[in-house]
């Protein structure tokens, strides 16, 4: 695959950076292999037989091709994954049409390295001669698993594709009556809360019908996140002053720009692609509202401070989206996507409500035991 040659200077700056950012459990969680594995294995057999031997996300073809990728992968550093590199090469390039059909290609260009911290967030790195991006599992996880409990909901009935618009009470009764799905969504935000991440998750069963939304879903995403990074190496070419008198307001109208860009994008990509949740808006506000619910559970069961943070709080930051995905819309596509957007919301509001049922309920047990 196409790994840009390294030189000895550029391997030893990204392993540097890759070593500092390297959780101690990293190498257990990421295997080069498990990705054929997991395809090949139980899961891939199961989808092959439902859908046959030639649907294409586990066609045997495909799984041929990536076994060959992963074969000829040669890692440039000595921490680099073959499935990040895998991953988000493909979501790159996609990211890349998307800028040429906005008519704002990169002058420099950009370098995959993985990201050793299990983060969501990527990290983007300016330098002189290229952009170095790195991301890896942290994101895929993230996006995969937040994907595959969406998914599964939308395709339970959560939203309408016709008929009355869906009401946050209504969603409130739907997870009150799955409480299957509810049971995933805490699982998801308690992991997170204990360890930052959503590593060693382990199996999470979906049924059939909602992998193409799960797949969809999960690309959308990706394509966001690793849009708004190349908002940052955009910026990095075409700087521009925001606040130049208060630079932590700078750092968030930056971010801003960024998710704004990311938001286009994704939108490009919705559009060349036919994908709702990319065009819509729908896939990067999912994408932040998973991420704000996971923090936020963080936030409530850890007792370490949290950094200072020169990201705009995510309320912030979904406003904005929102408001971008309403105004950048055709009238033509208007009632639709606010329809869709104004569901997607009504969702997360009840998922939110759980959430401060629980945490609430937590801490009021962990108050009643101090107090014997
Ligand atoms: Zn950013």
């Amino acid at each position: 695959m196409g790994v840009m040659a390294l030189d000895p200077e550029t391997r030893r700056y990204l392993e540097h950076f890759q070593r500092k950012l390297l959780r101690p459990d990293f190498d257990k969680w990421v295997e080069h292999k498990d990705f054929v594995v997991r395809m090949t294995g139980e899961a891939g057999r199961t989808m092959r037989q439902r859908f046959g031997p030639n649907f294409s996300p586990y066609s045997d073809a495909l799984i041929r091709e990536y076994e060959k990728e992963l074969s000829d992968f040669v890692p440039a550093t000595s921490y680099d994954t073959a499935t990040s590199h895998l991953i988000f090469g493909d979501i790159m390039d996609q990211v890349q049409r998307s800028l040429q059909d906005m008519q704002r290609p990169l002058q420099r260009p950009v370098r995959l390295a993985t990201s050793t911290d299990a983060n969501p967030s990527p990290a983007s790195v300016p330098s002189q001669e290229e952009h170095l991006l790195f991301i890896g599992e942290g994101t895929s996880f993230f996006c995969n698993y937040w994907a595959k409990f969406l998914s599964h909901c939308l395709t339970e009935g959560a939203l309408s594709s016709d008929g009355p618009a869906i009401t946050a009470p209504d969603m409130d009764k739907f997870f009150h009556e799955r409480g299957d799905l509810t049971t995933i969504f805490v699982e998801l935000l308690l992991h997170y809360a204990f360890f930052g991440h959503l590593f060693g998750f382990g199996v999470l069963i979906q049924p059939a019908h909602s992998l193409r939304f799960r797949l969809e879903l999960l690309r959308a995403m990706e394509v966001f996140v690793v849009g708004h990074e190349f908002g940052h190496f955009y910026l990095e070419e075409n700087p521009r002053s925001l606040d130049p008198a208060d630079p932590l307001r700078q750092m968030r109208l930056e971010e801003h720009f960024c998710d704004q860009f990311g938001f286009i994008v994704c939108r490009y990509f919705g559009t060349r692609t036919d994908s709702w949740f990319a065009f819509s808006g729908a896939a990067p506000l999912m994408f932040l509202s998973a991420l704000r619910l996971c923090e936020n559970a963080r936030a409530h069961l850890s007792t370490r401070t949290a950094p200072k943070d020169t990201h705009p709080p995510v309320d912030d930051r979904i406003g904005r989206i929102l408001y971008t995905a309403l105004n950048d819309t055709h009238a033509d596509n208007l009632l639709a996507v606010r329809g869709y957007l104004e569901e997607v919301g009504a969702m997360w509001e009840a998922m939110e409500r759980i959430a401060r049922d629980i945490f609430e309920l937590a801490g009021a047990q962990s108050g009643e035991s101090h107090e014997v």
